[in-house]
């Protein structure tokens, strides 16, 4: 069992070092004289910030498609680089950059799917990011197509082209603002696309001579958006911020851990949130109390009237996974049950067990009936993060000496746990 990440000193001084020669960098490259020294300082600070990040002891998933992308991406940029000609340095850089900007918008697209949350200043960078991102890759493209002369590059007018590109500004703002007030999927994908479609509008009027201008405004963008998915990337991490106890110490635990309780455990409550529907994790669930009912353990599912995000949700999503409807108890049926317990499995749920809800006056979640999972002997919570859940207030059984964390996904960490559990 370990206690979470926290980055060893050799990484966090290697950190500082790399960001002194991103500033030694731009200072050399501000003169011609000193530029090439420059680009190479400001290489070696790159490499050293993604190097260190493999041997920090933080746990990467799919190690082989990043190592594997990392060596094609370098290949293709070493090959492209050496083979330019000067001439057509002004396309590749131009390339390059509607890339760096494309990889910034969906990295806020994929941090805005993964991390699923209300915090207001993670969606103001996810929309900033998305917006500034894709317009940069988009006007790019067209910027490239132009001095490649793989279109004209005399400006392009359309009909109408400049209503048609202020209405595409105007719903590119209002879809950004819509999105930071009211969340969903789809605005996300609408804005992405309006952004794309008006970095189009806005480098086609564009005629040769202007086009460098052009460049140089996109590199800044560039710049700007690459800047935001980083804070999008920390402020996704730690979303709900302050407050969210990341400094505190908790127990994690790996899968092992988790099925070693479990297995030697006489009688388990399993108890089924929003996370749950969110892994799609429901027949492997199943799957587990089904393991654990043959190795004669009492089993039984813990459904609290509010878990998910619809009334009956947990129900439906059990239905779904065929689990018998008698074994579903409900919340004043399974309480009383809780201190006879061995171990409570907690999947993706937080608000419909925080004692929060009995003692804390100000938490919006006060006096709503909880599950008494404090009550059992150990806890497991599987959940990806620290986060808190829908009420965005802390838990406090997080941090209990007898809980435990198994961080992940939860339909990867309960397939590990069956997997591992089969062995016990
Ligand atoms: P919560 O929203 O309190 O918590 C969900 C938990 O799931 C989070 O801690 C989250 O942590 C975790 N999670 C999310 N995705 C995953 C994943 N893929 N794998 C593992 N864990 C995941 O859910 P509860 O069910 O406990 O409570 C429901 C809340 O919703 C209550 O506050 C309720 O009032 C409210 N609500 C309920 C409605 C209903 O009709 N049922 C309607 C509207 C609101 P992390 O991000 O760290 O993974």
């Amino acid at each position: 069992m370990s206690e979470t990440h926290v980055d060893p000193m050799w990484v966090q001084v290697s950190y500082l070092v790399a960001a002194v020669l991103f500033i030694l960098a731009l200072k050399s490259m501000s003169s011609p004289r000193t530029a090439r020294t420059g680009v190479l300082i400001g290489a070696i600070g790159a490499a050293l910030a993604t190097g260190v990040l493999f041997f920090s002891g933080i746990k990467l998933a799919n190690l082989a498609l990043i190592v594997g992308f990392l060596v094609v991406g370098s290949v293709l940029g070493l090959v492209a680089a050496r083979r330019v000609k000067m001439t057509a340095m002004p396309q590749l850089v131009a390339l390059f950059n509607g890339v760096g900007g494309g990889a910034a918008a969906l990295i806020a697209v994929v941090e805005y799917l993964v991390v699923d949350s209300d915090d207001l200043l993670f969606l103001i960078f996810t929309v900033a990011t998305v917006i500034v991102g894709s317009i940069a890759f988009s006007g790019s493209i067209v910027t490239y197509l132009k001095l490649q002369e793989l279109m004209t590059t005399r400006p392009v007018v359309i009909p109408l082209g400049k209503w048609i590109t202020i209405l595409v500004a105007v719903a590119t703002v209002v879809g950004g603002v819509w999105l930071i007030v009211q969340p969903q999927e789809w605005l996300l994908w609408a804005l992405l696309g309006l952004s794309l479609v008006f970095g189009v509008l806005f480098v086609l009027p564009v005629g040769g001579a202007d086009v460098p201008i052009v460049i140089s405004l996109l590199n800044a963008m560039t710049g700007l958006a690459v800047a935001a998915s980083g804070y999008v990337l920390v402020s996704g991490t730690t979303a709900g911020g302050a407050g969210s106890g990341t400094d505190r110490p908790v127990r994690s635990g790996s899968a092992n851990d988790v099925a070693i309780m479990l297995g030697f455990a006489g009688k388990v409550i399993l108890v089924p949130g929003y996370g749950l529907a969110v892994a799609q994790a429901q027949s492997t669930l199943r799957e587990l109390a089904d393991l654990l009912a043959e190795k004669g353990i009492e089993v039984d599912y813990a459904i609290h009237p509010v878990a998910g995000r619809m009334p009956g949700h947990m129900n439906v999503l059990l239905a779904e996974a065929n689990v018998p409807y008698e074994q579903l108890k409900e919340m004043d049926e399974i309480n009383p049950e809780f201190s006879a317990t061995d171990v409570v499995l907690v999947v993706g749920a937080n608000d419909v067990v925080n004692p929060a809800a009995r003692t804390d006056q100000t938490a919006p979640i006060y006096g709503m009936p909880i599950l008494d999972v404090d009550a059992a002997q150990q806890i497991v919570f599987l959940k990806r993060s620290m986060r808190p859940g829908f009420a965005g207030i802390e838990n406090e059984i997080l941090f209990d000496p007898k809980t435990t964390l198994l961080f992940g996904d939860a339909k990867d960490s309960l397939t590990k746990v069956v997997a591992a559990l089969k062995n016990v």
